[in-house]
Order: structure tokens, then C-alpha cells, then sequence
């Protein structure tokens, strides 16, 4: 059992739904109010531990640490609830926000030695809040749990409020017992667990997200083809790579025949279906190691990587006859398509002479000059041409 890629696998809850979260956030935080709970309990029946640590944040602790829980409780049955009846719902989570927070204010400002845990709690629950839920309840909650804090502060300096630190004044931090550190300790546990499961799923999160955005800037936005953009990059890596294991790349240039007319005949959403249905015959000619793309307009490309000339132009047949046999009908009319192809190829050889961008204009406009001559020749058709000599070769 691989219990790491279970756990990653669990961890991924930045896209879970809201009440899903939600779900999770209460039942953690519950955790971390009855561990604090638990603590202040104890603490006052242990009187080794009264000596050292202050009645009145214990009690204090006691008491937000229990109203805290029933609060969460209330909720995780609202948030039950409206899963079941309105699972679009961010009411209670954004609720719960408030309920959350609120209690880091007088913990924070009462807190003695766990300022750590304080500082973690301040800092990371706002930042891991506007990553999971609500931005602008989140931003709300923050700034009323700072205005409490500056106000409980202010109570305190002023003496309105008693100074309650979990530690009496005279205790000095040898007198502390390690035990009882290393118990507080232990009870920041669940928030560090949280603390690493949602830092775990952010940076899950950003890697998709960031792939998600690569991936759309290398598509063409209709026909979700690789755009020109892309094809230009994957052109320099596939030459750098034939001059390098010296074998042949080719590449096909299509133009639909007569594409103005389908736009006039059948309007400008024809001709949009048109073109999609191509993208998909061509998809489903290609071989996997083959690269299809929308060169703009009605032209696609595909690179045809460790393909020699002879093959390419079988290739280039193959995607012609597919694309006339296909039977793309619009509103209940049949659109005829064709397509003219042009075809060339690089060889090892041409790569050498010379620099990266030239190869590259080379063969695109060894392949278009190929296009030209199959529209010359009566559309519908497949040309070559050799790279560089421009003189069509009979095959
Ligand atoms: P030929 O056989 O010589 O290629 O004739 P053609 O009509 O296909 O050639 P031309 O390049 O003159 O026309 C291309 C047309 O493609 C012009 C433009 O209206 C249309 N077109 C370009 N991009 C799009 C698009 O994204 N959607 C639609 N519907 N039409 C497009
Ligand atoms: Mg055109
Ligand atoms: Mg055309």
C-alpha cells in the first residue's frame, strides 16, 4: 500500500466542493478548540500545573474552547443540511468563517508562551482562508479579527481587561514543566496538520492551474487544435532533433477549398462547424507522434516528425481522402469539403547550412509554395516540393 499517494491523493480539497471543505475545515477546527479545551481542563485539576500556568486564561480557554465547539457543531448540521438541499450554497461556509476566527482574538492577545502557534494561526489561517473559500468573507473576517485584537489589546494596556497570560508572572520559564510544553505542543498538531494539508494542496492547485494556462496558450480557441504559436516551437525542437538523429521531418499545409463559399452560402457558423469537423478528421488521421494544428484561417498543419518525402505524400493522400469522405452536415445540409495539401521535407542535410529561424521559414514556405501548386492544379489535390530548390519532383 503506498500510503504517500494515498495521502496526496486526500490532500488534493482545493477543488472539492464548497460544503466539502467547509465539512473538513469544521471538523479540524473542532479538533484544535477541544485540544485546547482538553488543556485548560486538565490543567486545572493538575495542581502542579496551576502553580505554573494562570486560572484566569484557563478558565477563559474553557469557556471559548466549549462555546467554540457547540458553535462549530450548530454548524456542521447547517452545512449537512444545505449539502442535501442546496449544494450551490456558500451560506454556512462563509459563516463558519466568522465563527472560526473570532476566538483567534482573545487567544491571541491572551496567549503566553504559544505565540508561535498564535503567529501561525493569525498569519496562515487568512492566507489558507482566501485560497479556499469566499475572498471577500475572508478579507471581512480578517479585518474584524484584527479591530478585536487591537481593541482586547488596548482593554488590557488600559487595565479595563486583567492581564491573564497562560503563565503567572513569576514563573520563570525553567520552572515550566518540558511535559506540559510538549503537550501544548502536540495540541497544535491537527492545525499543522492542516497547515501542511492545505499548503500540500495549494501547491497542487498552482501546478494545475499553471499547467491548465500552458496548455490553453498552446490551443487554437475553435477547433482546440495547436495554435500557430505552439507549432512554431514544436517546428525549431522537431529540426533541432532531425539534424541531430539524422532522419526526415515533413510537414503538410492544408487550405479547404472554397472555404469563402461555404461562409456565404451557409453563413459564418457553417463554416465554424466546417472547420471543427475538420480539426476532427484530421485528429483522427494522425498518428499519435504527429503533430495537427490551425495555422489561422482555414489552414491547418501537421508535422509529420521521422517521415521521409515518399511517406509524407502517402500521409498527406491518406488526410485528403479522409477529409472528402466525411460528411459534414449543418442545419440539415450536407457541406461538401476539400482540401489542397502541400507537402515537403527536410532532410538531415538541409538542417546544416543553416541558423534555426531560416530552416524554419524554409520549410513553411517550401510547403505553402507545394500548396499553391495543388490550388493551381485544380484543388483537392497533393503536392510536393523539395526544401530549398523549389522544383516539384515527380514521386
Ligand atoms: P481557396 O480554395 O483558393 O483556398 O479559396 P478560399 O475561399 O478557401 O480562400 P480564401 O483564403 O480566399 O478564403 C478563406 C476564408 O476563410 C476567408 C475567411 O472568411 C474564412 N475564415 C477564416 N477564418 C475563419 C474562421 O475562423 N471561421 C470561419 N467561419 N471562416 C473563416
Ligand atoms: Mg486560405
Ligand atoms: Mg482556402
Amino acid at each position: 500500500m503506498d500510503v504517500t499517494a494515498i495521502i496526496k491523493k486526500h490532500l488534493y480539497v482545493i477543488n472539492l466542493p464548497e460544503n466539502d471543505k467547509a465539512i473538513i475545515v469544521n471538523l479540524t477546527a473542532s479538533l484544535l478548540y477541544f485540544s485546547y479545551f482538553c488543556l485548560a481542563y486538565f490543567s486545572l485539576h493538575i495542581p502542579a500545573a496551576l502553580e505554573v500556568t494562570n486560572a484566569h486564561y484557563l478558565y477563559l480557554t474553557e469557556v471559548v474552547s466549549l462555546a467554540s465547539i457547540f458553535g462549530l457543531f450548530v454548524l456542521l448540521l447547517l452545512i449537512l443540511y444545505f449539502r442535501k438541499v442546496n449544494p450551490q450554497s456558500t451560506l454556512p461556509s462563509n459563516i463558519q468563517l466568522y465563527v472560526i476566527f473570532q476566538p483567534l482574538a482573545p487567544l491571541a492577545v491572551f496567549n503566553g508562551i504559544p505565540q508561535l502557534i498564535t503567529g501561525l494561526l493569525l498569519g496562515i489561517l487568512p492566507l489558507l482562508g482566501l485560497i479556499l473559500f469566499n475572498r471577500k468573507h475572508v478579507f471581512y473576517v480578517t479585518c474584524i479579527m484584527w479591530v478585536e485584537i487591537v481593541g482586547l489589546a488596548v482593554a488590557v494596556s488600559s487595565r479595563l481587561l486583567p492581564n491573564a497570560p497562560l503563565y503567572v508572572d513569576q514563573v520563570k520559564p525553567a520552572q515550566v514543566p518540558l511535559s506540559f510544553l510538549l503537550v501544548q505542543i502536540l495540541m497544535s498538531a491537527p492545525i499543522a496538520a492542516v497547515v501542511y494539508a492545505m499548503g500540500h494542496s495549494l501547491m497542487q492547485g498552482i501546478v494545475l492551474r499553471e499547467n491548465k494556462i500552458l496548455e490553453l496558450s498552446r490551443r487554437d480557441g475553435l477547433t482546440g487544435l495547436w495554435n500557430r504559436r505552439y507549432l512554431n516551437e514544436v517546428l525549431e525542437h522537431e529540426i533541432a532533433l532531425t539534424h541531430r538523429n539524422l532522419y526526415c521531418l515533413s510537414i503538410l499545409i492544408l487550405d479547404l477549398d472554397f472555404f469563402k463559399k461555404v461562409n456565404d452560402t451557409f453563413g459564418h457558423h457553417a463554416g465554424d462547424k466546417v472547420l471543427l469537423a475538420t480539426a476532427e478528421v484530421l485528429l483522427k488521421c494522425a498518428r499519435t507522434t504527429d503533430y495537427v494544428g490551425r495555422f489561422g484561417g482555414e489552414e491547418f498543419i501537421i508535422i509529420l516528425p521521422n517521415c521521409d518525402a515518399r511517406m509524407s505524400v502517402e500521409v498527406a493522400e491518406r488526410y485528403r481522402k479522409c477529409l472528402e469522405a466525411k460528411e459534414i452536415i449543418v442545419d440539415g445540409q450536407r457541406i461538401p469539403v476539400t482540401g489542397s495539401f502541400g507537402v515537403t521535407t527536410m532532410l538531415p542535410t538541409n538542417t546544416c547550412q543553416y541558423n534555426m529561424q531560416v530552416c524554419l521559414d524554409d520549410l513553411i514556405n517550401s510547403a505553402d509554395k507545394a500548396l499553391y501548386d495543388a490550388k493551381e492544379n485544380g484543388r483537392n489535390c497533393v503536392k510536393y516540393r523539395t526544401l530549398n530548390e523549389n522544383v516539384q519532383v515527380a514521386l
